[in-house]
């Protein structure tokens, strides 16, 4: 018999149960992707999220190509599509990875039910997460509001396990009609794409490559280098596992073998990293059970906040790293530069837009979103209202990042604001940190001057904070 195995955001062939349950119980299976952007409205992908997936959907065809197969690439309605290949394919059995964003689990819903009244059995599985946001619960059966105790729970069930080895492709059924991957337009028109290309390669064999750089050079220290946004102290595989290159279970069963293979006494710590990934899942958790949370405050006490009233130029030097504080300019031309920030940055220059600036965080949801190679609707909602303090288990309100100071203990000796602000790169380092206090430089650098005043914004933001809990 035979199969479609619709591949979205798992695009790798390792440790892939869709894709693996497919090739064991069919003679040919026909591996697709249809490109729908218009189905995941109002968070359709975004331009980095786009010139990520043009290269990974090209990685992923190469990969099946070494097996005698191929990706067939489709763009539309993703029912009418399925429908037609079912029809002109004969397959009996539809397969696919579960994804948890509201618009995808509408749609998959439907599909499902659509097919199966036409007699094809779909089966989807899980491949994303460790663990079903269903399958956590607190004692009273209901979903978990804190990180924690969700943790703890979590924790719990992690068992290393051996990730499912590549399949070997049965059967292949070349169908007609599959698009060149260019007719899906994915790429810029203009060519800002350069300081992508020069950062990453998108594909299963980047992600591993990653995953064993981080092995070897950075575990060991990540529960202290995490927070260094000079170094390479994280294992930047964010996008990889957005895109489901790899599965945190592949990573999980990798760290766990190197560490074990080391001698008790200079075995690393794992603990840390595998916390990281669990917020990953709890992000997805939160998404599962409060599908309004992309848009709306975790927190409805919030909706009574005095936001600013929204003021395109102030948001505009922030996008633009023009901002004239040296560590939220750093952050926001790493992003535009190479479609990733370090984890310490995003909070500090989310805090400085939210908090300082009181613009509502979605203005800076939605530029990371069109910005961010890994921009995930879970982590990304979890991010935000996290440090606008709307969030579940959010950061206190009083709590504003003072950039100066983060930039003085996590940036001591400026290598991360030299590398981004080259109008800086020469200036001493007791004036890196707050160029305002030499006039010359400023005019020499051509840096700006500070947009705002940091102890009064914050001032007002605390009014603001204090108003609300009245
Ligand atoms: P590592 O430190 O190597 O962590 C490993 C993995 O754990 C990450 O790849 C990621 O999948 C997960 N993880 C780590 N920290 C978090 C976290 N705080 N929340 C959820 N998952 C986490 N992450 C995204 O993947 N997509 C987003 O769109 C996103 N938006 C964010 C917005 C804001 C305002 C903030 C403060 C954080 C956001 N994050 C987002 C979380 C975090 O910054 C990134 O996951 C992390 O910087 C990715 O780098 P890494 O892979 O080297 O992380």
């Amino acid at each position: 018999s035979t199969a479609l195995i619709v591949f979205r955001r798992d695009l790798r062939l390792v440790d892939n149960p869709a894709w693996s349950a497919a090739c064991a119980a069919h003679a040919q299976v026909i591996p697709i992707y249809i490109h729908a952007p218009g189905e995941d409205s109002p968070w359709s992908i975004g331009s980095a999220g786009r010139w990520w997936l043009h290269h990974s959907l090209a990685a992923l065809d190469r990969r099946l190509r070494a097996q005698h197969a191929g990706l067939h690439l489709r763009q539309g309605d993703t029912l009418e599509v399925l429908r037609e290949l079912v029809r002109r394919s004969g397959a009996d059995t539809v397969y696919w990875n579960r994804l948890y964003e509201p618009a995808s689990i509408e749609r998959d819903t439907r599909t499902k039910s659509a097919l199966r009244e036409q007699g094809v059995a779909v089966h989807s599985h899980p491949g994303t997460l460790w663990c079903e946001p269903w399958q956590i619960a607190t004692q009273q059966d209901a979903p978990y509001k804190v990180f924690t105790p969700y943790w703890r729970k979590l924790r719990t069930l992690l068992q290393p396990v051996e990730p499912l080895p590549e399949p070997v492709v049965p059967g292949w059924q070349a169908l007609s009609g599959s698009l060149p991957l260019s007719a899906l337009a994915l790429l810029p028109r203009i060519g800002w794409d350069s300081g992508l290309a020069e950062t990453w390669q998108p594909g299963e064999d980047g992600a591993h490559e990653l995953l064993e750089i981080f092995a070897d050079d950075a575990i060991g220290d990540y529960a202290h280098a995490r927070d260094l946004p000079a170094r390479h102290g994280t294992s930047r595989l964010s996008p990889h596992l957005h895109f489901g290159e790899i599965s945190p279970r592949q990573i999980h069963f990798e760290l766990d073998l190197r560490a074990r293979a080391i001698d008790a006494k200079r075995r690393p710590d794992i603990e840390p990293y595998l916390r990281e990934l669990g917020w990953r899942e709890f992000a997805h958790h939160l998404l599962y059970h409060f599908p309004h949370t992309p848009t709306d405050n975790f927190n409805p006490r919030f909706d009574g906040f005095r936001w600013a009233a929204a003021d395109q130029s102030l948001i505009e030097r922030w996008q633009h790293g023009r901002t004239g504080i040296p560590l939220v300019d750093a952050g926001m031309r790493e992003l535009w530069h190479t479609g990733w920030m370090h984890n310490r940055v995003r909070m500090i220059v989310a805090s400085l837009l939210t908090k300082n600036l009181r613009q509502h965080w979605q203005h800076g949801a939605r530029w990371f979103w069109d910005t961010l190679v890994d921009a995930d609707l879970a982590n990304n909602t979890l991010g935000w209202q996290w440090v606008a303090g709307c969030g579940a288990d959010a950061a206190p309100y009083f709590r504003v990042f003072n950039p100066v100071t983060q930039a003085k203990k996590f940036d001591p000796d400026g290598t991360y604001l030299r590398r981004w602000l080259p109008e800086l790169a020469a200036a001493p380092l007791a004036l890196l940190h707050e160029p305002w206090k030499d006039e010359a430089l400023l005019k020499r650098s051509g840096y700006p001057a500070p947009m705002i005043d940091l102890g009064q914004s914050r001032q007002r933001a605390l009014d603001a904070y204090a108003a609300l809990a009245r």
